[in-house]
């Protein structure tokens, strides 16, 4: 009997990544202001930053990309990609955008507005921007485990149902247009939610009357999830664990760029068809033709494409196993991880990490500059780089202290992740020289992106 988990695919095209030294990388950084936002990508040997529209699409998509039709107006890649969507979600309707927070605005525009209270398990940062651009307050109720990077839970993404009814009580069913839920919750580590999470939020919605929707970037990842750690669902296919999560909603946003292993597109989808309708009409003014929606022919050929392949079982225990293998690998070297291992993405708890740097020094920050340095892996720091506030002079950090890990679709091997794993126990083994940050320039919105960061103490080259 074999045991190793192997790539489910054999390579047909290679692209070859950039060695740099040690002495080029400190000098990148210091161009770069210390943000991994700002350097080049070439000057980064294994790109960590995002899962998102990075992955490495097949041959079947491909060929997918040169049987599209570029007619404007009912094009044949169009009835395509809405079969396999319609058939998957079987929602009414199928409104293709060009990534995920297109199809957010969209919908948010619709429902949201002033007064309106969108609740979820927890907003994705583009969502959380879209609501509360419509005027609405976006309101994150995660379960209370979600938030202790140490403790193991089979289901750490679900939404907290007494915090929902609560809120349900005090606002008022009549001020929630729809309640999202983000599976796999991206926010709190990839975690999964469960079925019955799922099951349950639909049936407290609907006593009330409200929606409930999917913010489906990740569905076959947690659908897989399902199988592997929710009682009764062991010997279903993920395709029809897949459709049973959407079973309980009455619509969904998508981002392609994830689940749909391809590098551009998403869409809408829903059972409203007075919703439907007006989302038509804004798709027109800022997106494109309803069977095209600001993407090519070809990209909806192969979204439709990757929609089917990522439901393959292979593909997702190679890839729900090669992300945990990480993890684990850190893991028993002592490198402090959220645990368990999420989706799309390995995170360490920079908080457990370098106790010595406060959050107002950026601790996520300093770690993710070091992984730079010390092996050309480029990731981000989620925690009060994002997320912290200056209020009246007062530093308000994040609530936990992350730097992300994620791992793209079908594009790195296990050496490379062995190789990851090693740059990063390196640094860990020199966690007590590790400097914090300051901030030096910030813009006034999203400062992550572009802000500019020197070291606290005087600088060396540190080991
Ligand atoms: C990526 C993402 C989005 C936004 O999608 P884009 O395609 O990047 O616009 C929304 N929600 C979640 C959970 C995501 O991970």
């Amino acid at each position: 009997m074999t045991n190793t988990i192997i790539e489910p695919f054999k390579i047909k095209s290679v692209e070859p990544i950039s060695f740099t030294t040690r002495e080029y990388r400190q000098k990148a950084l210091r161009e770069a202001h210390y943000n991994l936002f700002l350097l080049r990508a070439d000057d980064v040997l294994i790109d960590l930053l995002t899962d998102s529209g990075t992955a490495a699409m097949s041959s079947r998509q491909w060929a997918a990309i040169m049987d599209g039709d570029e007619s404007y107006a009912g094009s044949r890649s169009f009835f395509k990609f809405e079969k396999v969507v319609k058939d998957l979600t079987r929602f009414n309707f199928v409104i293709p955008t060009h990534q995920g927070r297109a199809a957010e605005k969209i919908l948010f525009t619709v429902v949201g507005g002033r007064g309106k209270v969108i609740p979820s398990n927890t907003h994705f940062d583009t969502t959380r921007a879209n609501v509360e651009f419509s005027g609405a307050a976006a309101v994150d109720l995660p379960v209370p485990s979600a938030l202790e990077t140490d403790k193991r839970s089979d289901f750490k993404g679900d939404i907290d149902l007494n915090r929902l009814k609560d809120l349900i009580r005090k606002v008022g069913a009549a001020n929630i247009p729809l309640c999202i839920l983000t599976v796999t919750n991206n926010s709190v580590g990839g975690q999964p939610v469960s079925m019955r999470n799922i099951r349950e939020t639909s049936a407290l919605l609907n006593k009330h009357g409200i929606p409930l929707f999917l913010d489906a970037c990740r569905f076959a990842e947690n659908a897989f999830f399902i199988k592997l750690r929710e009682p009764g669902y062991k010997d279903k296919s993920v395709h029809d664990i897949a459709q049973e999560m959407f079973s309980y909603a009455d619509g969904c946003t998508m981002s392609a760029k994830k689940d749909a292993l391809v590098n551009i597109g998403g869409f809408l989808a829903l059972n409203d068809a007075a919703i439907a309708e007006k989302s038509r009409s804004l798709l027109i003014m800022t997106e494109g033709f309803p069977t095209y929606g600001g993407l090519a022919g070809r990209d909806l050929d192969a979204m439709a494409q990757g929609l089917e392949e990522v439901l393959d079982e292979d593909y997702l225990k190679y890839r729900i196993r090669s992300v945990e293998y990480f993890g684990d690998k850190l893991e028993k070297a002592g490198v402090p991880v959220l645990v368990p291992t999420g989706g799309h993405a390995v995170f360490l708890d920079a908080k457990r990490f370098l106790p010595h740097v406060p959050a107002h020094q950026y601790p996520g920050q300093a770690i993710a500059v070091e992984v730079y340095l010390e092996g050309g892996i480029r990731s981000v720091e989620i925690g009060s780089v994002m997320f912290g506030r200056e209020t009246d002079g007062e530093f308000v950090g994040a609530g936990l202290e992350l730097v992300r890990l994620a791992i793209p679709r079908r594009v790195y091997t296990q050496s490379h992740i062995d190789y990851a794993a090693e740059a990063i126990i390196e640094v860990f083994k020199r966690r007590e020289r590790i400097p914090g940050y300051r901030i030096t320039y910030e813009p006034p919105y999203l400062r992550h992106f572009t802000a500019h960061f020197e070291p606290v103490v005087k600088e060396t080259t540190p080991g």
